[in-house]
């Protein structure tokens, strides 16, 4: 297989990405199970760039609905002319499409990707009464929040059953630390502290948080430092605010992360 130069840094965690590999050369659906910013659409991106294919990403909310991802009819001039959504061209191009939070979408996307997701690879397109055959290379990838709080849409069973899939996590400490250093640009040191504080959030579950420290944050916080902002404030405002907006539980973890930066 070639392989192109990758510009696109990621760093392995476990078997992911021979898993992707092989679920890339059978074309089997793979969802990508994990917490925001664990890296689910950076090793998309990454793979995508490694085989040498096409992404096309759609980060899917609670108004993604089939038309958006199928195409429509749209109105120019005196004519009406069919445009195909991103999933359409991916299915007739032959490229991997990415639908990030697939559980926010509309139910019908889920009716959409149906044919799509076992033997018969096809795309049924309603509004032109038309069924094409995906082309060999289409792979599609999607990604899921199984979030543990309140909160989250659920996929359902029927739904997941169509996929093989991959759990995500924050990565052990030592990893996240390179991941953090290299992102950054910021000393091994700055980058050490930082994902300790992250862990040490990470483990005060009694705190209920909705969400915890992310690896992004992480590393957004220590750009915030590489970038000269004094680093108690850069905790502040890239690990502490976006967690919580109750003033109590904000004070106590400023002061936690004040003691450890
Ligand atoms: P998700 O899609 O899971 O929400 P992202 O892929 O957007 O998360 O990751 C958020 C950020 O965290 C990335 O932009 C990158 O800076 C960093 N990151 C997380 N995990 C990794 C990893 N394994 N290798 C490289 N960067 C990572």
């Amino acid at each position: 297989m070639e392989v192109a130069e990758n510009t696109i840094f990621y760093k392995a965690i476990g078997s992911e990405m021979d898993v992707f590999i092989h679920a890339n050369k059978l074309k089997l659906p793979l969802l990508l199970k994990g917490p925001t910013g664990s890296g689910k659409s950076r090793f998309v991106e990454h793979m995508a760039h490694r085989i040498n294919t096409n992404l096309i990403t759609v980060s899917c909310h609670e108004e993604t609905s089939a038309t958006d991802l199928i195409g429509r009819f749209i109105i120019k001039g005196a004519e009406t002319i069919w445009i195909d959504g991103p999933l359409t061209i991916a299915v007739k191009n032959g490229y991997i499409l990415y639908l990030d939070e697939i559980a926010e979408a509309r139910p019908d996307v889920i009716v959409a990707i149906h044919a799509l997701t076992d033997h018969r690879r096809e795309l049924f397109i309603d509004k032109l009464g038309e069924t094409i055959k995906a082309a060999p290379n289409f792979q599609l990838v999607a990604s899921f929040n199984p979030g543990y709080q309140k909160g989250f849409k659920e996929l359902k069973p029927s739904t997941r059953q169509r996929f093989i899939a991959l759990s995500f996590d924050y990565p052990a400490a030592k990893i996240e630390t390179e991941i953090v250093s290299t992102e950054s640009e910021c000393s091994q040191e700055i980058a050490q502290k930082l994902v300790a504080i992250g862990n040490k959030i990470r483990n005060l579950t009694e705190l209920g948080l909705a969400e915890t420290v992310s690896t992004r944050l992480l590393v957004d916080a220590a750009k915030l430092i590489q970038d000269g902002l004094p680093k108690r404030l850069a905790v502040h405002i890239a690990v502490v605010e976006p967690l919580t907006d109750e003033p109590d539980t904000i004070q106590a973890l400023k002061d936690l992360c004040d003691l450890m930066i």
